[in-house]
């Protein structure tokens, strides 16, 4: 541990009096967690939040705004704002009001409720797709469009970049080893390395002889990547993926569950992006679970009613298959309406960029004051620091220079000194509410850790 230009016998020592102190002074969140391990795997009700980090997980109390709070009293400014899913802030006033509304007129039915009207035409005037459906998670969101891209164009193989993430949809399970797609975790079948091609991100070359074969349903990506480091597009790497998929048939699907926080509209929308899908979640109803998926006319009409009589045993086999009974429910719905056209706004968004610029700055003159060979790539609100003179261009160059323990102990650090900052893949983001003071109080707690480095 340590990586270039640090000193390892600092960074050591750090760790081990980081770790002791981050214990010792949250007695209720170790007791917490040992006492869930009698009833949950790992101690914790969802797996990562064990594995997220590499020290013990954090119970939280509750947050407000730009900050939240352990169960032991500590106060957090976050940094990670729940892996983007709080880019609206901790409890946003009008997200609060509008699901208390709700739930005291009834949340479920299983029936479409006005919220939804204003939620799919919102979406449409903001991120240029004209048709939606909506799901309980991104996850699910690009699970159904991977079902409608393999139904539009009748073939089966999908198209991802190395680093990507988009959910624990199995048909994207893969990681890409010696040229070789390999499943990425255990308990997946084989068809799953089958079907799977990756490629590097900002290779055109690569992507090209991945589609030449005419066998490729869809290439699903972000915009710029975000779960292997903040990775940025070359100039015309979009322009050549579009055109590429359009010469080989194949479907271009746009993630921006993370880039949405970039800009309003997402980055599709900033850089002029013609994708045939869209998909969103995370913050797009204050957290409140919901995903949803964009699609061009073309791409819709594949969600048309089945033809009469094709069957069996009253189900139909004519259909693409989409939809859960908890899927666009009125409280999800009503959520997003809160957050979509009260929260993220065009002005919030003027104003998270603003405050991000200054994050990717501060984050450059701490750098450079302790003389350390690290870059930044940002955007919008939010940044990245590598470990590497300058930013990587794909996934390999990210994971080649990164040094997971150093970014275990800058988060241990920081939380020490009552900042909450994201795991090795994602890096900080300015939510919509923060303020200039809590950019400083993380400005700081940065500065403070690249100095005892320097
Ligand atoms: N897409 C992207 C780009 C993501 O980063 C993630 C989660 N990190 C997802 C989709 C899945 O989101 P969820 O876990 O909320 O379903």
């Amino acid at each position: 541990m340590g990586g270039p230009g640090v000193n390892q016998a600092k960074v050591e020592a750090l760790a081990v009096a980081e770790d002791q102190r981050f214990r010792d002074d949250r007695p209720r969140s170790m007791e917490a967690t040992s006492r869930a391990t009698r009833t949950m795997p790992r101690g914790v009700p969802m797996s990562w939040m064990e594995e997220l980090y590499d020290h013990p997980p954090l119970w939280v109390s509750h947050g407000a705004g730009s900050r939240f709070w352990d169960l032991d009293g500590h106060e957090y400014v976050d940094m990670y704002v729940a892996d983007m899913s709080a880019f609206c802030g901790h409890a946003p006033a009008p997200v609060v009001r509008a699901v208390c509304e709700r739930m005291e007129a009834g949340n479920q039915f299983l029936l479409p409720s006005a919220d939804a009207l204003v939620v799919a035409e919102a979406l449409a005037a903001r991120y240029g797709m004209t048709k939606w459906q909506f799901t309980l998670s991104a996850t699910q969101a690009n699970t159904e469009v991977v079902r409608v891209a393999r139904a539009r164009t009748g073939r089966e193989k999908l198209l991802v970049f190395d680093g990507k993430y988009h959910g624990h949809l199995e048909p994207t399970l893969g990681v890409a080893e010696d040229g070789r797609v390999m499943p990425e975790y255990t308990g997946l079948p084989a068809e799953v390395t089958a079907n799977l091609r990756i490629v590097p991100f900002n290779d055109l070359d690569a992507v090209e002889r991945a589609l030449a074969p005419g066998d490729v349903a869809l290439l699903l990506t972000e915009p710029a990547m975000t779960n292997a480091g903040f990775l940025l597009p070359d100039p015309g790497f979009h322009d050549g993926l579009r055109e590429l998929t359009r010469r080989h048939g194949t479907l271009l699907a746009i993630d921006e569950t993370h880039t949405l926080v970039t800009a309003y509209g997402g980055l599709t929308t900033e850089w002029g992006l013609e994708p045939d899908l869209l998909t969103v979640g995370k913050s797009i109803a204050g957290g409140v679970p919901l995903g949803a998926y964009g699609m061009t006319e073309d791409v819709a009409s594949t969600l048309r009613p089945p033809a009469d009589g094709a069957a069996v045993s009253g189900i139909s086999y004519d259909e693409v298959a989409t939809g859960g009974t908890l899927f666009a429910n009125a409280l999800s719905m009503a959520a997003a309406r809160a957050a979509l056209t009260e929260v993220l706004t065009p002005e919030a968004f003027t104003t998270t960029a603003s405050l991000g610029g200054k994050l990717a700055a501060g984050l450059r003159a701490h750098i450079d004051r302790a003389g350390l060979p690290w870059s930044v790539s940002a955007h919008g609100s939010h940044a990245f620091y590598f470990f590497s003179p300058q930013p990587p261009r794909d996934a390999r160059g990210a994971r080649d220079t990164d040094d997971p323990g150093l970014r275990a102990l800058i988060r241990l650090f920081l939380a020490n000194r009552g900042v909450w900052e994201s795991g090795w893949w994602l890096g900080p983001t300015v939510s919509v509410a923060h303020t200039p003071q809590d950019l400083q109080v993380y400005l700081d707690a940065v500065g403070e850790f690249t100095q005892a480095l320097a």
